[in-house]
């Protein structure tokens, strides 16, 4: 099959489990002290001055203020390269995880410890209320960020693979109902960027999405990890795409990517020999903004 058939294969197959994530913001942290607390402290002791963290970078609005799309990093700023993996479970896929079915990949995510390679996480919110601990402990490692890749992985346009299709009026919903999962978990290191199921959307989505002020996150780089079953051919995949700037898309659920670790085992030390250093989409974005 010739790479671009095996591309369309492989997106087509993932279209049809996998769905979207919504960016996610709120890196809030709630102060229990009122006022008063403040001015006691304040009486003994110098107010504490707080740097707030700098906000992750997004790209300005599209045309009409519609939400933007990244897919791709600058091609001369060096060696660099984002893995994105996204952590599937649809809406209707609860039943099927009671009955013993893994969407998550702990595995996966110890292997990134490991080999110390930062990554971004398209999270969808029935993911996070499935394995709260897990998104939680994701969410709490610098080495990560965590994104929205919507809260059913249902369509965002259609046709899409096959996926079932949101309403138009329920986008924003979908995807504010994904960030409120992740705060339920105790998910940090939020980014407000949103992933489509399917990487499906038109203009119509991106206009019902823009109130979410998210920038949608594409990829100029398909693994074909989905339902893949050699991670050579995976690896293979990734190595012959990758170009200065690349954005990889991966996933992270065994049930529909069972060889991704494996594949992520080659990739990685390949691509470092070759000089590329990994980093996070948020990096990829605040570098292009320059
Ligand atoms: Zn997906």
């Amino acid at each position: 099959m010739t790479y671009s058939a095996r591309k369309t294969t492989a997106l087509t197959v993932l279209g049809v489990v996998l769905g979207g994530l919504t960016g996610c913001g709120g890196h809030g942290i709630v102060s229990t002290d009122g006022p008063q607390a403040e001015a006691r402290t304040a009486a003994v002791a110098p107010p504490r001055v707080h740097a707030a963290p700098a906000p992750p970078p997004t790209l300005a609005p599209g045309p009409d203020g519609r939400t933007p799309v990244f897919e791709h990093g600058a091609r001369t700023g060096g060696k660099v390269v984002a893995l994105t993996f996204d952590a599937d479970m649809t809406a209707a896929e609860g039943p099927r995880a009671a009955a013993g079915e893994h969407f998550d990949n702990p595995g996966l995510i110890a292997l990134l410890r490991e080999l110390k390679v930062p990554a971004t996480v398209f999270m969808t919110g029935r993911w996070a209320d499935e394995y709260p601990a897990q998104a939680r402990s994701i969410g709490a490692d610098p080495l990560f960020e965590v994104a929205n890749h919507s809260y059913s992985h249902y369509a965002f346009a259609s046709p899409c693979y096959g996926l079932p299709t949101v309403a138009k009026d329920d986008m924003r919903a979908d995807a504010a109902r994904a960030t409120a999962s992740f705060r339920k978990a105790g998910v940090r290191n939020t980014v407000p960027y949103f992933r489509f199921p399917g990487g499906c959307y038109d203009d119509a989505s991106l206009s019902a999405l823009a109130p979410e002020r998210m920038t949608a996150v594409q990829w100029d780089v398909i693994s074909g990890d989905a339902f893949a079953t050699n991670p050579d051919a995976v690896a293979d995949q990734v190595l012959d795409g990758v170009r200065p700037g690349s954005l990889v898309v991966m996933h992270c659920t065994r049930s529909a990517a069972p060889v991704t670790d494996e594949a992520v085992s080659q990739v990685v030390p390949e691509l470092r020999s070759r000089g590329y250093r990994f980093v996070k989409v948020s990096d990829l974005i605040r570098a292009a903004r320059r």
